[in-house]
């Protein structure tokens, strides 16, 4: 007779495991300005842990994503057409091919690239939401009694951008509704937003202090496939900061107002909620209840 751990352990066998990397290849990222070499170091650390993905298990998938301020590009798999690849010695194709698409790929990105005269930010969230479309393509096509385990994660130096918060709520929540772990590599602050993901999708997030020891940081923290990881002693998350930013100007704030119809945040009172155009009654020349709309004691 089976054991229920051997049962278990076939069921994951027979599972496929996706990994999307989603990549900051921004040249306005300041470790990248600091040092340009710093991104091939990054780019060497990727491509050895997307083919340690792939050498767990012959089902396991890869994708990895490129994204920097203008747009995002897939740098693997490529759709129909491959690269030419010729046999290495001792080197397995797939993860040759792997290697060679990458870099590739990326070189033609960054030439195309437009000039930049001021540092820009990176379109983070739009390249998420382009993973998620993709395993969610994915997981359509997945034969009958097959399950697929899906993540994404984000490797990026660039700074938080609070313009974005919309599509990244979007993006987090859409992920949790489809079983999807977002996990974050911080190469240099910490991102609180992300952070945020990480959190209501049980993934995990890492600031790395040392570009030097990335490849070691990606094989431990994040090798493990996230049903393991309860099993494996991790770094400690960190308090999330739960901040939301106003939906007028895109700032973190810690008090705001909110619409009582919609949950809008706006940092100054408006009679009129941008968002869902409820009119408010203005309030009188001397408030003496706090304005705060978030809890209000209605006795
Ligand atoms: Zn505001
Ligand atoms: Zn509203």
């Amino acid at each position: 007779m089976e054991s229920p751990d051997a049962t278990a352990n076939k069921e994951d066998e027979a599972s496929i495991d996706l990994l999307a990397i989603v990549l900051d290849t921004n040249p306005s990222q300041l470790i990248v300005r600091q040092n340009p070499q710093n991104l091939t170091q990054i780019l060497e650390a990727v491509i050895a842990f997307g083919n340690a993905h792939l050498m767990q298990k012959a089902q396991n998938k890869l994708a990895v994503l490129s994204c920097s301020h203008y747009t995002t590009e897939f740098l693997f798999p490529l759709p129909g057409r491959q690269v030419e690849l010729r046999q290495i010695d001792a080197q397995y194709e797939a993860f040759s091919l792997v290697e060679k698409t990458v870099k590739q790929q990326l070189g033609s990105i960054l030439m195309n690239a437009p000039r930049l005269s001021a540092p820009c930010e990176s379109l983070l969230a739009g390249s998420m939401s382009m993973a998620l479309c993709y395993i969610s393509r994915l997981q359509r096509n997945v034969p009958a009694g097959v399950k697929m385990h899906s993540r994404i994660l984000v490797i990026t130096g660039s700074n938080e951008c609070a313009s974005q918060y919309m599509t990244f709520m979007n993006v987090f929540f859409t992920a949790q509704k489809l079983g999807i772990v977002v996990d974050t590599c911080a190469l240099d602050k910490t991102l609180s937003l992300l952070q945020q993901g990480c959190d209501i999708t049980n993934g995990q997030f890492l600031k790395v202090n040392q570009l030097d020891g990335l490849l070691q940081y990606l094989l431990w923290v994040f090798l493990p496939s996230p049903q393991m990881r309860h099993k494996l002693v991790l770094p400690p998350t960190p308090k999330v900061d739960y901040r939301a930013s106003c939906f007028c100007h895109r700032e973190l704030i810690d008090i705001g107002y909110v619409c009582s119809v919609c949950l809008s945040v706006f940092c100054k009172y408006s009679p009129i909620c941008t968002t869902c155009h409820t009119i408010f009654k203005t309030p009188g020349p001397l408030p003496i209840k706090p304005k705060k709309k978030k809890k209000i004691d209605k006795n």
